[in-house]
């Protein structure tokens, strides 16, 4: 038996054992409605919910409770009512069940990387997915069944050891639940398209607590609304990925150049990345730390024959004036995960804005690198992921991804110190003014990098897509049960 599989065994065990326990539930318990009303959720109908599952509840004095309630972006500091960690599709049945006879506001939880910590809520109720994060696969039909709350890890230890892979983030401790209901970016996308677009279905708990498959001949109207609509219709139990042959061994580059040639080596990044061999993926940057030291990077992955990395890497090298220059070969399993540290760790504050962009020009690389300041308290890092190849040959209504046209996606990240409260609103205000700075050559955003868009903005963010999702929306979760994501405001 694996180590995993045994650490899976053994939490099993522990909710088990901490069932047997029979937890008291000797108070009842406040809480916060869907509608933002104060509750009181009575202890016995805790008891016999928590009696009825084969996971667990837990309370703001259970033991873990704490562990449980924290997100990646520790910004975001919520305290739940209670939290139900799900073994089963029948414990998150009964969770939706429960959750929905008492109006209470329910947040879902996965990989907990949604910036704006949408997978914990105030008050309400936390489904827990993280223990239901098996994966299975069928070697010859090249296809992945992934739990709701598996993540991007979970999947690619079991499918690359067999020479199989799907498109997945660059960071293994992301869930694979709110990636890919996004839309799902990453390093084989160039290729083989977003993460959605190697979704053949899904198993999902609707808000009326039923079981349905959804796929392209059972409830295709669900199946078309899970790729880009986020957790709008419901808790994905198990997710259907097509699975694509992919080389063990791939090359990782990454060169980096000083400040002072910014705007040049930007500009590189754009000519060399517009374009380019689809075997290649490329990320770019321009960051800068909290001593002012910064630069801009370009990396990635070829993907290729490795005795041709040195003629596509050439038009970088040519440039000259680099700061560092590293090409290595390595195991695709572990480039998954090279990134996982640093300032992709759990235990930071964060915030960050995101766009696609419309526009390429002097202009935006003047305001992308003008506009750069130190500050003592923050690190800060834009990036840049290149949109063309497999992604923009998907029709804009095929998916509910809108932006299929976007050529590179843009994001502004802060990361301050997890006790460093008092920066808190200098470094968002900065962020904030950065990024109106570089808004106006964006149309849309990613919905996973969704953080403070109002309604009017997440809405035509959908685009032409806007009116079918809210059909969907009013088929499978007309009272808006599922809020907390990008929303689809239902209208019956
Ligand atoms: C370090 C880091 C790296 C990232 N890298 C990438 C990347 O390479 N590519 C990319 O595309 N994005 C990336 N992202 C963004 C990422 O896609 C979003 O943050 C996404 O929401 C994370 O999903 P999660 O399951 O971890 O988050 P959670 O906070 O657990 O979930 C976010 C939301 O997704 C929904 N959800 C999650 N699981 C389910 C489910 N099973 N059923 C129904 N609804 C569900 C819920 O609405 C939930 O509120 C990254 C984020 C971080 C923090």
């Amino acid at each position: 038996m694996q180590r995993r599989d045994l650490l899976k065994s053994a939490m099993a065990a522990a909710a088990v054992s901490a069932l047997t326990l029979k937890q008291a539930w000797a108070e009842d318990v406040p809480a916060i409605s869907l509608d933002g009303d104060s509750i009181t959720l009575d202890k016995a109908d805790i008891r016999d919910f928590a009696d009825s599952l084969g996971g667990i509840v837990l309370q703001s004095d259970s033991a873990g409770y704490d562990i449980a309630r924290q997100v990646w972006n520790r910004f975001w500091n919520r305290r739940p009512a209670l939290i139900v960690r799900c073994i089963s599709v029948d414990d998150v049945v009964a969770a939706v069940n429960f959750a929905r006879s008492h109006s209470l506001l329910t947040a879902v939880r996965c990989g907990g990387h949604s910036m704006s910590g949408k997978g914990v809520c105030d008050g309400g109720l936390v489904i827990d997915l993280s223990y239901m994060n098996q994966v299975d696969i069928d070697v010859d039909k090249k296809i992945a069944y992934v739990q709701g709350g598996a993540q991007l890890g979970d999947m690619d230890r079991k499918a690359l050891p067999l020479g199989l892979a799907t498109t997945a983030g660059v960071v293994s401790h992301t869930g694979v639940g709110g990636l890919t209901l996004g839309g799902g970016m990453g390093r084989l996308q160039r290729r083989f398209g977003l993460a959605i677009d190697n979704v053949l279905g899904v198993e999902i708990v609707t808000a009326d607590g039923k079981v349905l498959t959804a796929n392209d001949k059972e409830n295709p109207d669900l199946y078309w609304g899970v790729r880009g609509g986020g957790g709008n219709f419901g808790v994905v139990t198990k997710f259907i990925f097509r699975l694509h042959n992919m080389n063990p061994m791939v090359i990782n580059f990454g060169i980096r150049f000083p400040m002072a040639v910014a705007k040049d080596a930007l500009k590189l990044y754009f000519d060399f990345t517009t374009g380019a061999d689809e075997d290649l993926f490329i990320l770019g940057g321009v960051s800068m730390r909290e001593d002012g030291t910064g630069g801009v990077s370009i990396g990635g992955n070829y993907f290729g024959p490795p005795s041709d990395v040195d003629r596509v890497l050439k038009p970088l090298r040519d440039f000259g004036k680099t700061t560092s220059d590293r090409v290595i070969p390595i195991e695709y399993v572990k480039l998954q995960q090279v990134a996982d540290d640093g300032l992709n760790a759990p235990g930071k504050r964060r915030y960050a804005k995101g766009g696609f962009l419309r526009e390429i020009s002097d202009d935006l690389i003047t305001t992308m690198v003008e506009r750069m300041e130190p500050l003592a308290s923050r690190s800060f890092s834009v990036g840049l992921l290149p949109m063309d190849g497999a992604p923009s040959r998907v029709g804009a209504s095929d998916t509910v991804w809108a932006h299929r046209d976007a050529s590179f996606n843009i994001d502004s990240t802060s990361t301050w110190a997890m006790d460093n409260t008092d920066v808190d609103e200098e470094n968002i205000s900065w962020n904030r003014a950065y990024w109106k700075d570089v808004e106006p050559f964006t149309r849309g955003f990613y919905v996973n990098q969704l953080i403070d868009e109002n309604q009017g903005q997440v809405n035509s963010n959908y685009g032409a897509n806007h009116a079918r999702l809210v059909k969907v929306k009013n088929t499978y979760d007309p009272t808006n049960f599922f809020r907390l994501n990008a929303n689809v405001r239902p209208t019956v």
